[in-house]
């Protein structure tokens, strides 16, 4: 059967798509990126706002022509929204034939087989605290980035906004045997960059391997040359990951820790297990490892802004310690209650035009500070990986790259080399064609920034420069 997945939400479920459809291809089923000829088309959702669920709700409604056309057998929802609605959303959507969570991807071949024998609608919202040790995703030869590999699933945590330990259920940390065979196999493909992924990623704990450990061990992978990591937990930030991470080669210096609010009293309701201060000296200490070094580090963060019951002055608190952080960027959110989470039920919830304001406000105060950092890199040489190569008409050939710091610099467009120029060894140039490959690893000086992007030419190896 010819079948398409559309992935909705986080990496975790970009990792969890290409699971399912490793499953369904070794099942002798068929991907296709064509809608018109899929007999099956399931969406992988998320859960983690209202209007990730309206995306999902209005994409089920787009699809309904594709099945009175006749071609399209069967739809189905799964990740978080199929876990967290289950039963509703068959109730509320005749033409839907399958539910299921992020924990039964394993249950997939038996239930299309199900389907295919007449049972409709299947819901399947089984596995989601039982242990399995994740389906190795399927594997494509393309090079892209970022390439995620799974180290654990769930959350032990109990975030009173998050929906998500009840969709994806408690922590499981996988076999770090597992873990290094499938980052070894993706090293020997030609990948230069793997991202550990999980909920909380380095709660990772398994038989004594503490998320430390597993750096170590995967920066011991020949021929790897950059690890990131993601998503942290502020209460999981130890002093040996900031370590690992200062001392390791291959470890990007690149910290993504989401704070989500600035005022002890925010931080309480949200039942986040930290305080400003607590939060305050991991930055610091991890800061601290790169003092007397010019190797780039970035700090990036989440927030939430209209928590139930948040003052004016609690608000405040947060644009303060966004101001003492300097951070690189940051993910700014408002509240969005979430049916069946604590947060929901909680008094005192913000009205929307509040929650804009507010957020109006922090992007305005991230952008000037973003816009601030980036211009500390004018004129100044950094390394950068190619992660895109878009050939347009109009613009020819343009690259975008990240440096190990996830800051995107894209190559200026009258950046094309002289055709006599040569990089360092790593980057297969192609004479003829001026093009980099995905992958490759060059230095570039930065000529001009926005609040977001770096933009910069490459250089040569004896003209490089670092301030
Ligand atoms: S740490 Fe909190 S916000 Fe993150 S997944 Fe767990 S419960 Fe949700």
């Amino acid at each position: 059967m010819k079948y398409h997945i559309q992935s909705f939400g986080c990496q975790m479920n970009v990792y969890d798509t290409k699971s399912l459809m490793g499953l369904l291809n070794s099942a002798g089923h068929e991907f296709t990126d064509n809608l018109d000829e899929a007999e099956m088309i399931l969406l992988n959702t998320c859960a983690i706002r209202e209007g990730a669920e309206d995306r999902v709700r209005g994409r089920i409604g787009q699809l309904k022509r594709f099945k009175d056309r006749g071609v399209l057998q069967y739809l189905g929802v799964c990740g978080c929204m199929g876990q967290k609605e289950g039963r509703r959303l068959t109730d509320s959507v005749s033409f839907l034939d399958l539910v299921m969570g992020p924990g039964a991807i394993g249950n997939i071949v038996s239930l299309v087989d199900r389907l295919q024998a007449g049972e409709r609608p299947l819901i399947d919202l089984s596995g989601i605290d039982d242990y399995f040790d994740e389906i190795p995703p399927v594997e494509t030869d393309e090079i892209t980035y970022p390439r995620f590999v799974s180290i654990m699933r769930g959350c032990d945590k109990r975030c009173t906004y998050c929906i998500v330990p009840y969709t994806r259920g408690g922590e499981h940390s996988r076999d770090p045997r597992i873990i290094l065979q499938e980052a070894e196999s993706l090293v020997q493909k030609g990948f230069k960059e793997i991202t550990l992924i999980g909920q909380t990623v380095n709660s990772y704990s398994y038989d004594g391997v503490h998320f430390a450990n597993l750096l170590e061990m995967v920066n011991d992978i020949p021929g790897i040359e950059r690890i990131r990591f993601a998503t942290s937990h502020p209460g999981s930030a130890t002093r040996d990951m900031f370590d690992a991470m200062a001392g390791l080669d291959h470890v990007c210096e690149q910290l993504h820790l989401p704070v989500q609010a600035g005022s002890n009293r925010t931080l309480k309701r949200m039942k986040r297990g930290y305080t400003r201060e607590e939060y305050l000296e991991k930055i610091a200490y991890f800061r601290s490892l790169f003092k007397d070094s010019d190797i780039p580090i970035s700090v990036t963060t989440d927030i939430i802004v209209g928590f139930p019951g948040e003052t004016e002055e609690e608000f405040e608190e947060t644009l303060d310690l966004m101001r003492e952080v300097r951070y690189d960027a940051a993910f700014m959110f408002k509240f969005s209650p979430r049916r069946g989470t604590p947060a929901a039920e909680m008094p005192d919830q913000v009205d929307e035009v509040e929650k804009s304001r507010r957020l109006d406000r922090l992007i305005k105060l991230q952008q000037e500070v973003s816009k601030e950092v980036n211009q500390e890199f004018l004129g100044k040489t950094i390394e950068v990986m190619i992660e895109r190569v878009s050939h347009t008409l109009k613009h020819g050939t343009t690259y975008e790259a990240r440096m190990r710091t996830g800051r995107i610099v894209k190559l200026d467009q009258d950046s094309k080399l002289d055709q006599d120029s040569k990089f360092d060894q790593d980057s297969k140039f192609d004479q003829d064609s001026g093009q980099h490959q995905v992958g490759d690893i060059l230095n570039v000086a930065v000529t001009r920034c926005t609040s977001y992007s770096l933009y910069g030419e490459p250089v040569k190896e004896e003209e490089i420069y670092v301030a």
